[in-house]
Formats: C-alpha cells, structure tokens, sequence
C-alpha cells in the first residue's frame, strides 16, 4: 500500500507487541507501536514480574523457619507489605524504562494512547489517524470476575498488587494459576488464607497427582482449602467482607479475591467493523500464522486467548515477523509447552498428563520419583519432591513430565 505513515502498527506494547514491533523494525519496516497503560503489559506491570517479587518474599518468610535448623537462632523479623510493594514498583518503573529504551533504540514510535480501527489500514489513537499497511492486534486480557451480588466488593490480581494494607485474612475464588500463585503468597507472608474452588480438585487439565500433591501440601503449609465450593454472594462490612459460600458458611475476610480466568481485550477496538471475527470469549480468531479473517490485520498474546503464557506471546510475535517481513512462514506449536506455576510448592509440567497419555498410547510406562529435599533433612520440614516421567512403552519416547 502506498502512502501510509507506517508499514506496521502494532496495538499493545506487552511481551507480544514489544517483541513484534522491535523485530519487524529490525528488517527496516517503519513501525509504530499504541499503548494506553504502563509499557510492558501484563507481564511487566501486573503479572509475572510483580508475582515473583511477592512469591519470593513469601518463601524469604519461609527461610526465617528453616533458619535455627541451619543455626541461626533468635530470628523475629518484621514484615512491611508496603515496603515490599514499594520496592517492586521501583523495579517495575526500572523496567518500563528499559521497554521504553528498546522501542526507542529500535527506532519504533511509540504513542501513547488508547487505539481503535477506524479502517482496515487506518488506526486511530487520541484522534489521531495513522494510515498504515499492515496491523497487529498484541492488546491482551484482563480479569474476569463472576456476576455475583457483591462483586464489586472483591478485588483481583490487579489491585492485589497495590492493596493499600497487607490483609490478614484473604478469601480467594478460583482453582487456576493466579488462585494458587495467590494462596501461597498471601499464606507464606502470614494471612490466614481460604481458598473456594467449585470442582473437586483445583488446577483442571494439570496431571491429577500433581494436583493432589500441591493441595496436600498447600494444606500442610495453612491454606485452607474448599473443594466443591463456591462464592455466592460479597457483602461489604465494616471491616472487610463477608463471602457467603454455596454450601451456606458464611466467611469474614478483609480482603475476596477472585481469581477466576481472565477475558481478551477487543472491546471498543473496531475489530467487527474490519471484518476481524471474534470467538465466545471475545477472542480474536487467528490461523496457525495468526492471521485474523481479515487481509493484512494480525493478533498474537493473549487476546488471541490459545495459551495464555509470556514466552508464547513472544515466540507468535517472533514468527508473526518472520512469516511476514522475512518471507519465511513460520506458525507456532502450542503443544508440549513447559509451563510453570509458582505455587508454593512449584510446579511445573510438560506434555501430557497420565489421563491424556493413557488415551493416546496403549501402554504406559510411569516413571513416579517421591524424595525429601536434602533441605528438609536439617529443618526438619516434611514436604515431599514428587518427579514424573510418562514414556510411551512401544516407542519409548517421553509423552509427559510433571514435578
Ligand atoms: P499483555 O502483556 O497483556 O499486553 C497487552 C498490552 O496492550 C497492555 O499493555 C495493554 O495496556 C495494551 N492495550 C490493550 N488495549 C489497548 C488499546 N486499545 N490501545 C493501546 N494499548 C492497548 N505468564 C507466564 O509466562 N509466566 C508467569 O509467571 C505469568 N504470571 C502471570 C501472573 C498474573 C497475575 C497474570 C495476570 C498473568 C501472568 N502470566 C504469566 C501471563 C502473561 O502475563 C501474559 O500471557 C502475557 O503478558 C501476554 O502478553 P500479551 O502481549 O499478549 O499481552
Ligand atoms: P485460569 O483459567 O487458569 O483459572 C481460572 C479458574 O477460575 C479456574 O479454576 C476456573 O474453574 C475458575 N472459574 C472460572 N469461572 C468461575 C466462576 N464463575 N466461579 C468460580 N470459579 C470460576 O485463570 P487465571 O485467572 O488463574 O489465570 C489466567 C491465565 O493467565 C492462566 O490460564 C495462564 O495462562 C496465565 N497465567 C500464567 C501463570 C504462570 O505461567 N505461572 C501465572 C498466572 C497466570 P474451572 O477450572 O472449573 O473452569
């Protein structure tokens, strides 16, 4: 297309858009990347980074346990949540600079502000128009929170990474990543936590010995854990919140959060109107190059909503360029992808569970290690290691891996 200020413009500047606009300007395209928040997106500001500074913090609590096993006696540390949240901020400010500074560096423009597409190569921003040739939608989620009455008295993952106080009991709804991540945050920095889960085990589609083995422990550790259970109902009182249960309890809380899934953003961005079709959850609906239904207009992360993970934002932002500004077509496979979850303990997994590899191979040999960390030994703590090695017997190849 002739005339265009751009031959990329690039919706979003999280871990899919900064990746696919500093790449594509690296083949000498003129490139523009709109962001109307923090730069970085979720990942940065209030996802992966932010949750692994409070994860830590959280485990620093556990080593002041362990200490007088290893000799360190007479330790009574305080703990200041709101110097913990101060120091992540100045690591997240460092951060968006240091996004800032690989945009400017790859000569991307940056402008900020919120985009829409007023054209299938026309994007607005701030009542700017910028006619360009191609497009990326790279625009993300956000959190979901069920339509119970009260809702809006619970809070999320955004705003638990800037409570104004730490809260000293947390009811958190939901069986997934983020409820787990939480439980064991806000439970090794001392609250007492109830986590509600509506199925009979948390974290659906993880291998079920896993599951078991972090629910028992999570247990051990003092989450109290409600399988079966669900929030029906938040009313506000004067000192926190009380979360009516489906089985008819009724808990106090200081703080809900609901940890419930996570829906795309493409509301407001003028896909309908392009011809960008959408699926039930407001997805954006791509092929295997994520390409949309519409010529020239592409979208990769999460509000494509196939797996919802930073390093295959990363990897669908890297073939995106190379697919289309490198001339060699390049689609990504989300099967076998390692994931990890930072519950306490961690978990991480990859391939499939041993439900799935009893359907796909007819014999399976379970490789299954249970061990007590060497740690253990001298704190005296009784947490187990629990190792798992799914191998297809006929051919002998490896279908899963879970610990
Ligand atoms: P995002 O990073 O969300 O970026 C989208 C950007 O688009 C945002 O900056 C947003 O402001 C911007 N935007 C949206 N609409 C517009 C618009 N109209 N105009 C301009 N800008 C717009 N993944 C992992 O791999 N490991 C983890 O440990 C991990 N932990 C997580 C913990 C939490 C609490 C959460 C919520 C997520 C976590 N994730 C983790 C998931 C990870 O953060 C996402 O998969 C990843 O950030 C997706 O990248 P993205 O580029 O698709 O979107
Ligand atoms: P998940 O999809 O992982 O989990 C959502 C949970 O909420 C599920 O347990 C689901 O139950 C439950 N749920 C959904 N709707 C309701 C409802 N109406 N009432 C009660 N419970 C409900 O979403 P998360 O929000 O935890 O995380 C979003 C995504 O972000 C993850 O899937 C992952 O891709 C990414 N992420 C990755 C991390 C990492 O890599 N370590 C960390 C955090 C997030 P059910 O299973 O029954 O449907």
């Amino acid at each position: 297309m002739n005339n265009c200020n751009f031959d990329l413009f690039v919706i979003g500047a999280g871990s899919g858009g900064v990746r696919a606009g500093r790449m594509a300007a690296a083949t000498g395209a003129r490139v523009a990347v709109a962001e109307c928040g923090p730069l970085g997106g979720t990942c940065v500001n209030l996802g992966c980074v932010p949750k692994k500074l409070l994860v830590y913090a959280s485990q620093t609590a556990d080593g002041f346990e362990d200490a007088a096993g290893f000799g360190f006696e007479k330790m009574t540390p305080e703990f200041s949540w709101n110097r913990l949240i101060e120091n992540k901020d100045r690591e997240i400010a460092r951060l968006n600079g240091i996004y800032r500074r690989l945009l400017d560096d790859a000569g991307v423009t940056l402008i900020e502000g919120r985009a829409r597409l007023v054209g299938p190569h026309v994007v607005e921003v701030a009542g700017r128009r910028y006619p360009c040739d191609r497009i990326l939608i790279a625009t993300g989620g956000r959190p979901s929170v069920p339509g119970i009455p009260g809702a809006e008295f619970g809070i999320t993952s955004d705003e638990a990474f800037h409570l104004p106080e730490f809260p000293q009991r947390v009811v958190i709804v939901g069986g997934g990543y983020i409820a787990v991540e939480f439980a064991g945050i806000f439970n090794g920095l001392g609250a007492e936590v109830t986590q509600l889960y509506r199925g009979p085990m948390f974290l659906r589609g993880f291998d079920d010995d896993i599951r078991m083995t972090l629910a028992e422990a999570m247990k051990k550790r003092g989450v109290t854990i409600r399988f079966d259970t669900n929030a029906e109902e938040i009313e506000r009182i004067d000192d926190g919140v009380i979360v009516t249960t489906t089985d008819g309890d009724r808990l106090a809380a200081d703080q809900v959060l609901f940890a419930t899934g996570r829906m795309p953003n493409t509301k407001g961005l003028g896909l309908g109107e392009v011809g960008v079709k959408l699926g039930g959850k407001g997805e954006i609906l791509v092929d295997e190059f994520s390409a949309t239904s519409a010529p020239q207009i592409h979208a990769i992360g999460d509000c494509t909503d196939r797996l919802n993970l930073t390093p295959v934002a990363i990897a669908e932002a890297m073939a995106y360029v190379a697919t289309e500004f490198r001339g060699t077509p390049t689609s990504v496979d989300h099967n076998n992808v390692p994931t990890a979850v930072f519950s306490q303990p961690n978990l991480a997994t990859v391939g499939l569970t041993e439900s799935e590899a009893r359907k796909t191979a007819a014999a399976v040999d379970v490789y299954r290690s249970s061990v007590r960390p060497l740690k253990n030994a001298i704190t005296g703590g009784d947490e187990r290691t629990l190792m798992k090695i799914l191998v297809d017997r006929e051919s002998d190849r490896i279908l899963g891996m879970h610990m």
